[in-house]
Formats: C-alpha cells, structure tokens, sequence
C-alpha cells in the first residue's frame, strides 16, 4: 500500500509537485500518465527516496515518513528498510555489464539481503523462469537485446522481494518490437497482485491493466479514476488534451 498526502517537491525556484495525494491499495495498478516534465519521474522518485520531498507525507508499506516542517531526514537504516520495500524498474536497464544475468538478479540479495548463495541462486534462477530467461543466466548482458535486458532488471528487483513495484518508462527505450516481452511480464505480475505504480505512454497498456490511472500535469493531479473511464471518457479537458495525442 502506498499513501502520499501533500507532497511537495521543488527544484530550486521550479515546483514540480504541488501537493500531490494519491492513495494506491495493496493489489492495485495506478498508471501515471501526464505530458513531458510534470513531474511523473519525480513523484515515483519519491516513493523509494530517490529524491527527498520537500513536505507532505509519504508511506509504503508498513514505512511512514513525514517530511514536513521538521526536516528531519531518515538516517541510513531507515533508508535503507524504505527503500527496500520498493523495487524500481528504470527506462535504462543498468544492469552490471561484468556479471552475467544470474549474477546480476544475485547481487541484490547476495549483498544487501546477505542472503547464502545456496538460497539467493534458486531465487535468482526462479525469477529468470518466471520472465522467461532461464537460459540466459549464464550470459553477459551485452549479448542480450534491449528486451531481454528489461526483464533481466524486473527479475532483479523482484529478487529483493518488494511489495511494491515501480516502472518509469521501462519500455521507451526499447525498438517497438521488443515492447510487448515486456508488457506481458509487467501484465503477469499484475495478475500475481503485485501493487504497482508505472508510469508509462503505452496508453492501450494502461487502459488494460492499470485499475486506476491519474493524470499528471504541472506538478498537480488533475485526473485520477477508473483506467477505463479516465481514458475512454476523461472527465477534464486537459486529460482529454494529453490523450488525444495517442490517437
Ligand atoms: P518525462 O515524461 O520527460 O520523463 P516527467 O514527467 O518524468 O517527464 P520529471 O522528470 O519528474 O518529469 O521532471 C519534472 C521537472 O522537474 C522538469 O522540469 C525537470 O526538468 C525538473 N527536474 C527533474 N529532476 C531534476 C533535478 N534533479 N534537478 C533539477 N530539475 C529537475
Ligand atoms: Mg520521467
């Protein structure tokens, strides 16, 4: 479960989020959808403290911090046990080009989990099966297509076991024919229950397996209701001025 009530965030003089609600249940898709530099990057970067707000309060999971007038900041622990409930999926893969694919869904819980071997190996080649590569595990990254790479970093941020999981954009950066692998191992663990944010401009995509999708625009929430009906009837014009792009 994610809660975020009144966050704020600026970047210098720039508001990029003005106080921003948003309240995603256990089990739920929320596609975040909303034009270039509206603060979608931003907002999910909050969620796993990749960026600090600058007010408000954010919850995830069973973590609950207030950043409002205090300023007090979460110490490394914290941090840590906050971040950990989160697994994030970027456009860009990342992955650890000296470490093949089992030692790349390893590393996590090898290293931060300080997992034994023995168990972190069948977890690892588990997630590989479950994002249909499992035999891949004995190759470099560089020998895998941008599609491959994708689902390589899903399955190393299911291997941290989170509740949660975030996507932003983790298809842009992929040739049009690559998408749908992709797609169908996000749809997957959507059916799984898994609650998950992504932020994405497959529109199809999110009209079918998001439950919710909010609309983004200018650091504020203009639009937030069924996928369904926000995309197929949005009720704001601006919505409806964003979406018909896609058409
Ligand atoms: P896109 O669809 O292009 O990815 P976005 O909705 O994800 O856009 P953000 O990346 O959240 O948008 O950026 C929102 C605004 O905040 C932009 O104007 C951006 O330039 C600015 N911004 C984001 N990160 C930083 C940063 N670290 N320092 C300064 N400005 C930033
Ligand atoms: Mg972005």
């Amino acid at each position: 479960k994610i809660e975020v009530a009144a966050l704020s965030k600026s970047f210098g003089d720039h508001q990029v989020l003005r106080s921003v609600d948003l309240l995603v249940a256990p089990g739920e898709v929320v596609a975040l959808i909303g034009p270039s530099g509206s603060g979608k990057s931003t907002l999910l970067r909050c969620l796993n403290l990749l960026v600090t707000p600058d007010g408000g309060r954010v919850r995830v999971g069973a973590q609950s911090l207030d950043f409002g007038t205090s300023r007090a900041l979460p110490g490394t622990a914290a941090l840590a046990k906050f971040r950990a409930t989160t697994g994030m999926v970027f456009q860009q893969f990342n992955l650890f080009p000296h470490k093949t694919v089992l030692g790349n869904v390893m590393e996590g819980p090898l290293t931060v989990r300080r997992m034994a071997r023995a168990e972190a190996e069948p977890l690892a080649r588990g997630l590989l099966a479950k994002v249909g590569l499992a035999d891949k595990a004995d190759q470099y990254p560089s020998r895998l297509s941008g599609g491959q790479k994708q689902r390589v970093a899903i399955a190393r941020a299911l291997a941290m076991q989170p509740e949660i999981m975030l996507f932003d954009e983790a298809t842009s950066a992929l040739d049009p024919e690559l998408v749908g692998e992709v797609l169908n191992v996000m749809r997957e663990l959507a059916a799984e229950g898994m609650t998950m944010v992504i932020v994405t401009h497959e529109i199809a995509f999110a009209r079918e397996v998001a439950d919710r999708v909010v609309f983004l625009r200018d650091g504020v929430i203009m639009e937030d209701g069924p996928a369904r009906q926000v995309i197929d009837s949005p009720r704001e014009e601006a919505t409806r001025a964003f979406l018909s792009h896609f058409h």
